[in-house]
C-alpha cells in the first residue's frame, strides 16, 4: 500500500517523500479506517486525503467550509490532472445538473462541497447510491460550540457515520487544543478514528517581537527589505487599515486595504488580487485569512496585540506555508493593552468569559515579555515541549539583556500609589522625571515625594519599564477609570522589599533597526539570482494568466526555487525538482526548461542540495531545521556545513550559533598542540553530550581554512 502510495505522490504531485505523519494517515485512509488530523497549517493536510482518494475506488466527498478555498484545491487538482469539481451556489442549475450526471459517469474523483449542501436529504440520497471512496472533514474544528469558526451545519456531519458505515472518514484541522480535539471526535462520531497528532512547530517561521516605538516608521524599515515579497499586516480597526494602506501605497509599496467595513466588491477584489499578483502587501483587520490558501505570503506583521495565543499563533501561521522561510513580526505597547482590555470589558458575554480572555491576553502579553525563546514558550502553550532553546527567534539570535528594574520598579509603583491609581504611564513618567507642566501644577503633584525621583532613568525607560509591570501583572489598567494603572495585590512582595525584578532591556532603536534586516526570510533569492527567479516568476504569472489561475497553482515558490538552486537541463532532470509531477512536465517542463537554459554561460551548478543548505544556512536556520527543511540527517549536514566552511562558502558564524566562550574553548583544544590540526576524534571526548560532534567538524574547517589563507 504505501509503495502505491510513494508512487501517487511522486507521479502525481511531483514529491520525493511524505512529510510527517502523512505516510501513516495515508495508509490508515486508504485501508478504510477513520483518521483524525491534527497538523499545522501549512504541514500538509490535503495529501492526506487526496492520495486515499486516489488510491481507493470511487468518488472522494470532502467538505470544506469556505468557497475560495474549494476552487483554489479544485484548480491545483485539475492542473495536477486529478478530476476534480466544486458543487456549490455559484453554479447555474444547468451546471448543477451536468457535474450530477458525470459523477454519475464515474468521470469525477473529488467532489468539494459545503456542509450544508452534504447534509441536505437529496444529496445524501445522490451519494448513498455512489460508490463513495472516502469522506474528507476539512476544517473540522468548524464543529466546535467553543471555537470562533462554529458552523452549525458541521453538527450534523455525525450522521454520516451510520448512514456510510463502510466509507472511512478523516477529519483534519489545525486547531491544536485538547477540548476541541474531544469535541470533534464526540460530535463527528470518530471513536475509532485513529488520531494523529503532529507538533505545531513551525520552524521555518522567524519570530520577532519589538517594543512600539514610532510604528509607522518601524513598519516601513521592515517592509523596505521585502519589496518584493507578499505579505499581510494586520491593524486592529478599520479606521488605521484604511490609514496604514493608503501610507504604503504613498511610500511605494503596493498595498491593499481589507475589512468587514469595505464593500464586499471590493473585498473581493481586492482578496482576489492578493491571490493572484505577486509582492502584494495586504494590510488587514482579523476579519481577512481564513481561506487564505495562498502558500508564499513571506511575512505577517502585526501592528497591533492579537487577543491571545491562539489569535497570534493562527495569523502568524499564514506566513511560509511553502515551508520556505518566513518572518512572524510584531511591534507591541502598553496602548494594545488598553485597548484590548477596553474592547474586552464592552464585549457581550457573562463574567466567566470574560475572565477566561483576559488570561488568554495576560499569556499573549507574557510571550511579548518573554526573555527566553519564544518559540519554546508559545509551543509551551499548546502543551508541547520543545527541548533546547529554537535559534531562531529573536531572543534565541538576539540574546536578551535584563538588568535589575528592583528599585526604579518600586519607585514607578510608588508613583501610581502616589498619585491615587488614576493616571496613565505618560503623567506618571512626567512625575516621576519631575516636569513640572500644567497638568502636574493642577493636582499639585510636583509636591509628592516620587516628583522628580526618577531623573536616572529617560523616558523611554520608564515607559518600557511601566509595559512590563503591566504584562507581569504587578500593575493592572483601570478600564472604568479611563486606563489609568492601578496597584494589583501581587505587587505588595515587591514594595515591601521581599522580592527582586529583572526586566528586559528594550534594544536601543539602532540596533533594533539593524535587527530587522538581519531576519532571513529576506535573504531567500540572493543578489546574483534574481534576473533568473524574476524571470522565472514571469513565466509562471504568464501560464498562470492563461490558465486563469493563481501563480502558485502551478507551481508554489519552492518549486521554483529548487529549480533555480539545482538549474535542470534535461527534462528527466526537470522531473526530479519537487513538486513536478508527470501532468506538470508534460505541460510546462519545456518552457521552464528554455528560462534556465537563457543564462547558458553562466555554470551550471551541480544537481544536489549544497546549495540550498548553504542559502538556509545564510538565512539563518540551525542544522536541525535545515535537516527538517531538506530531509535529510543533521549529521549530513553537518558534514556538508563543514565541506562549506572548508571551501569559504560560508562562515562558521552563519553555519552555526555557538556561545562565544564554548567556541574559543573548542577552538583552543583544536590548537593546543604544534603542528598539524589534531583530528575531530582526538578532541571529541572533551566536548561529548555538549555539543554535537558535527559542531567540532565544522568548527575544525573553519581554522584549516583561516590557516591556509
Ligand atoms: P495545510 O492544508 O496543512 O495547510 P497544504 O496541504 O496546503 O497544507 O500543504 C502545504 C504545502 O506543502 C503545499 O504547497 C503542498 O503542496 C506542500 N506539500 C504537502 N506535502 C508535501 C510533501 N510530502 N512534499 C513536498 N511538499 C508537500
Ligand atoms: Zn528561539
Amino acid at each position: 500500500m504505501l509503495e502505491q502510495a510513494q508512487r501517487v505522490l511522486k507521479d502525481i504531485f511531483g514529491y520525493d517523500s511524505f512529510r510527517g505523519r502523512q505516510g501513516a494517515i495515508i495508509e490508515r485512509v486508504a485501508s478504510g479506517g477513520d483518521a483524525l488530523v491534527l497538523m499545522p497549517t501549512g504541514g500538509g493536510k490535503s495529501l492526506c486525503y487526496q492520495v486515499p482518494a486516489l488510491l481507493r475506488d470511487g468518488l472522494a466527498v470532502v467538505v470544506s467550509p469556505l468557497i475560495a478555498l474549494m476552487d483554489d484545491q479544485v484548480a491545483t487538482l485539475e492542473e495536477l490532472g486529478v478530476a476534480a469539481a466544486a458543487l456549490n451556489s455559484t453554479l447555474s442549475a444547468e451546471q448543477q445538473r451536468d457535474l450530477a450526471a458525470r459523477i454519475r459517469r464515474g468521470e469525477v474523483k473529488m467532489l468539494y462541497l459545503a456542509p450544508e449542501r452534504l447534509v441536505q436529504p437529496r444529496m445524501l440520497a445522490f451519494l448513498q447510491n455512489l460508490d463513495i471512496a472516502l469522506f474528507a472533514i476539512d476544517e473540522a474544528h468548524c464543529v466546535s460550540q467553543w471555537g470562533h469558526d462554529f458552523r452549525p451545519e458541521y453538527l450534523q456531519l455525525g450522521q454520516l457515520a451510520e448512514m456510510f458505515p463502510n466509507v472511512p472518514r478523516i477529519a483534519l484541522t489545525a486547531t491544536a487544543d485538547k477540548r476541541t480535539r474531544e469535541e470533534i471526535v464526540n460530535r463527528l462520531h470518530l471513536e475509532n478514528a485513529e488520531r494523529f497528532l503532529s507538533s505545531f512547530d513551525r520552524p521555518n517561521i522567524f519570530y520577532r517581537i519589538v517594543p512600539k516605538e514610532q510604528p509607522r516608521k518601524q513598519l516601513l524599515a521592515f517592509l523596505s527589505q521585502r519589496r518584493a515579497d507578499s505579505g499581510i499586516v494586520y491593524c486592529l480597526s478599520r479606521k488605521k487599515v484604511d490609514e496604514v494602506a493608503a501610507l504604503l501605497c504613498e511610500q511605494g509599496f503596493p498595498a491593499l486595504p481589507y475589512h468587514a467595513g469595505l464593500p464586499s466588491e471590493t473585498r473581493a477584489d481586492n482578496q482576489k488580487r492578493f491571490l493572484n499578483e505577486e509582492g502584494l502587501i495586504m494590510v488587514a483587520t482579523i476579519a481577512f485569512g481564513m481561506g487564505i490558501d495562498k502558500s508564499n505570503v513571506r511575512y505577517v506583521a502585526h501592528l497591533d496585540l492579537p487577543k491571545s495565543l491562539e489569535a497570534y499563533y493562527q495569523e502568524t501561521g499564514r506566513a511560509g506555508r511553502d515551508g520556505l522561510p518566513a518572518d512572524a513580526w510584531m511591534a507591541y505597547g502598553l496602548q494594545d493593552v488598553v485597548m484590548l482590555k477596553q474592547m474586552l470589558q464592552n464585549s457581550e458575554g457573562d463574567e466567566r468569559h470574560k475572565r477566561l480572555e483576559h488570561h488568554k491576553l495576560d499569556a499573549m502579553l507574557a510571550l511579548c515579555e518573554e526573555t527566553r525563546c519564544r518559540r519554546q514558550t508559545l509551543l509551551a502553550y499548546f502543551d508541547e515541549d520543545l527541548p533546547q532553546p529554537c535559534g531562531h527567534c529573536d531572543n534565541c539570535v538576539d540574546g536578551v539583556q535584563t538588568w535589575d528594574a528592583t528599585e526604579p520598579a518600586r519607585q514607578a509603583l510608588s508613583a501610581i500609589y502616589r498619585t491615587g491609581q488614576r493616571y496613565g504611564v505618560g503623567h506618571l513618567v512626567d512625575v516621576l522625571l519631575g516636569k513640572e507642566n500644567d497638568k502636574v501644577r493642577s493636582f499639585g503633584h510636583q509636591h509628592l515625594a516620587v516628583f522628580g525621583v526618577g531623573k536616572a532613568l529617560s523616558e523611554g525607560e520608564w515607559r518600557s519599564l511601566y509595559r512590563q509591570l503591566v504584562a507581569r501583572g504587578l500593575a493592572d489598567i483601570d478600564i472604568e477609570g479611563y486606563g489609568g494603572l492601578r496597584l494589583t495585590d501581587s505587587c505588595r512582595p515587591l514594595l515591601r522589599g521581599e522580592v527582586t525584578l529583572e526586566l528586559r532591556r528594550d534594544l536601543k532603536p539602532q540596533v533594533a533597526a539593524k535587527s530587522v534586516s538581519a531576519s532571513p526570510a529576506s535573504q531567500l533569492v540572493r543578489g546574483e539570482e534574481r534576473e533568473q527567479w524574476e524571470a522565472l516568476r514571469a513565466l509562471r504569472r504568464k501560464l498562470a494568466q492563461e490558465h486563469a489561475v493563481p501563480p502558485y497553482v502551478i507551481f508554489p515558490d519552492s518549486t521554483l526555487l529548487e529549480m533555480l538552486r539545482s538549474q535542470p537541463t534535461t527534462m528527466a532532470e526537470m522531473a526530479r525538482v519537487s513538486g513536478v509531477g508527470a501532468r506538470k512536465l508534460e505541460r510546462y517542463g519545456e518552457a521552464f526548461l528554455e528560462v534556465l537554459g537563457g543564462e547558458a554561460e553562466t555554470p551550471k551548478a551541480v544537481v544536489d542540495i549544497r546549495h540550498e543548505l548553504i542559502s538556509l544556512a545564510r538565512a539563518g536556520m540551525t542544522p536541525l531545521q535545515i535537516a527538517g527543511q531538506l530531509q535529510c540527517s543533521e549529521k549530513n549536514v553537518y558534514t556538508l556545513l563543514a565541506e562549506a566552511i572548508g571551501h569559504q562558502q560560508l562562515s562558521l558564524e552563519q553555519a552555526l550559533d555557538l556561545p562565544e566562550d564554548l567556541l574559543g574553548e573548542i577552538q583552543d583544544s583544536f590548537l593546543d598542540g604544534e603542528g598539524e590540526l589534531p583530528a575531530v576524534s582526538e578532541v571529541a571526548e572533551l566536548f561529548a553530550g555538549r555539543v554535537p560532534e558535527g559542531v567540532l567538524y565544522c568548527v575544525r574547517a573553519a581554522l584549516q581554512a583561516e590557516f591556509e589563507l
